[in-house]
């Protein structure tokens, strides 16, 4: 399914030897670099040096990308937000580096990493370390050799997911689930499906539960969606009848679940703003080398300012928002370390804002550099059709663009709230 036979090479060899990972990588850590401690550099020029000797020789393809798990999770990159194992940076500025290292190398890869590797263990890491059975989870997800996904979305219940028709059924022995849930990223290949349920679709704030189901459960089915954008990773329907989940599988009880749905999704957004970014630098980074190569009219295309000036106002929007990714990174600590409300309203809105921004920007700078560099930019000699296609679903995952713009309109109105009225 979706297999694509590669097509002819039709670029100038002695422009395509330039055009290398490492050579993109060259150019962005010098931009980057200023940004970053000594220490964040000396951990992205490792990452990078894994990608370039570890994964990128790996890459087929032709070929799911699930294969580069366990070499990822050799090298303890498949999260780095969470303390985990060998290695000592880790945060959400670490991790942001890891998804702009691996999606320049790979985009589809990070979409799958971030899903098992992020979004998947976070909430374990945040709520149930302690418990040998998630502890377990999380070494078999980590070191890449299993799969997890997260079961959210309904077919009826999209943007309004917590209005969700999913029902968990409560027994002295666990809770059975039964519902279908689509776009599940990694679902027809998971081992580990975080799945939300509520035990009174009335109330579903009050009754959501989040529990981990496996793969054999009885009851539990996979299919897989036709999504062209991103061949490599399965997405798919996940359907849950009457699957009973134990006790130590259960992450949140009753009503818990429904915190989680939500302090969740900022972590997922910010990881999301990562690999936004990569695919940019992957896209810009590649078009400024090859127009710096391509001859036309007697000169390399680069030089003739119709060129060159789209491109730099491309990269000064790029930095802008590199910078402020790597901002809502810092910010993302106060989230973790003081989860008071206001810091995490004012998370919710920062990582909704940055996402939309960043998301967004890289359909842009994925469009408009493929267009700069000509046709041999929509052929798969280069990379940048993959990264166009990862692009374009960049702002629909984790929410569309109107989520994000109702949940920072939702924090702003509640700042209204705290002007004394009386006054104005
Ligand atoms: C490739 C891919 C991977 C995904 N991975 C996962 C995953 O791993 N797990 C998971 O659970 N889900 C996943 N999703 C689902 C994704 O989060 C949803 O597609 C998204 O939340 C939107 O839901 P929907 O598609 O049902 O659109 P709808 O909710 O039907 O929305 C359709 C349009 O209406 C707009 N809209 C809806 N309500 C409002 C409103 N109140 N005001 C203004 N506009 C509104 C939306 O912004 C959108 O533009 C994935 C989706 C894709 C495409």
């Amino acid at each position: 399914m979706f297999k694509e036979a590669p097509g002819v090479q039709i670029i100038d060899p002695e422009i395509k030897k330039h055009i290398t990972t490492r050579n993109i990588y060259k150019i962005f850590n010098q931009f980057i670099y200023p940004q970053l401690s000594s220490e964040e550099y000396e951990f992205l020029l490792e990452v990078e040096e894994f990608m370039l000797t570890e994964i990128e020789p790996k890459i087929d393809l032709t070929e799911d990308v699930y294969e580069l798990f366990p070499i990822l999770g050799k090298g303890n990159y498949m999260q780095r937000l969470n303390p985990f194992g060998e290695g000592k940076h880790f945060g959400m500025r670490y991790e942001l580096l890891l998804a702009m290292a691996t999606s320049i190398v790979d985009p589809e890869l990070d979409l799958a990493r971030v899903v098992s590797g992020l979004i998947f263990t976070n909430p374990i890491f945040q709520n149930r370390k302690d418990n040998p059975k998630m502890d377990q989870i999380l070494r078999d997800v980590l070191s890449g050799e299993k799969i997890g996904c997260i079961c959210i979305t309904e077919p009826k219940q999209g943007s309004d997911a917590v209005n969700m028709k999913t029902i968990a059924e409560e027994y002295p022995t666990g809770i059975t689930v039964t519902g279908e849930k689509i776009f599940t990223t990694n679902g027809p290949k998971a081992d580990y499906f975080i799945v939300y349920a509520v035990t009174d679709i009335k109330q579903p704030r009050k009754t959501m539960y989040q529990a981990i189901a496996e793969r054999g459960f009885e009851g539990l089915e996979t299919a897989r969606l036709g999504i062209p954008a991103v061949p490599r990773v399965h997405i798919g329907q996940t359907k849950f009848n009457q699957v009973h989940i134990p006790p130590e599988n259960i992450i949140a009880g009753r009503g818990k679940g429904y915190e989680h749905l939500f302090s969740g999704l900022v972590a997922e957004r910010g990881d999301i703003v990562g690999s936004s970014l990569g695919v940019s630098w992957l896209s810009l980074i590649t078009a400024f080398l090859y127009t710096n190569l391509r001859v036309q009219f007697g000169k390399p295309i680069y030089n003739f300012e119709a060129v060159s000036f789209p491109m730099t106002e491309l990269f000064s929007e790029l930095m802008a928002a590199t910078s402020l990714g790597l901002q809502m990174g810092t910010e993302y600590r106060k989230f973790v370390e003081h989860p008071e409300y206001k810091f995490i309203r004012y998370n919710a809105a920062l990582s909704s804002g940055v996402k939309t921004i960043a998301s967004k920007l890289s359909h842009k700078i994925a469009y408009e550099a493929q267009h700069l560099c000509g046709g041999i930019a929509y052929t798969d000699n280069l990379r940048m059709d993959r990264a166009l296609n990862v692009s374009r679903i960049q702002e629909v995952i984790g929410g569309s663009r109107n989520i994000q713009r109702f949940l920072i309109g939702r924090v702003l109105k509640d700042m209204l709230k705290k002007l004394d009225w009386e006054q104005i």
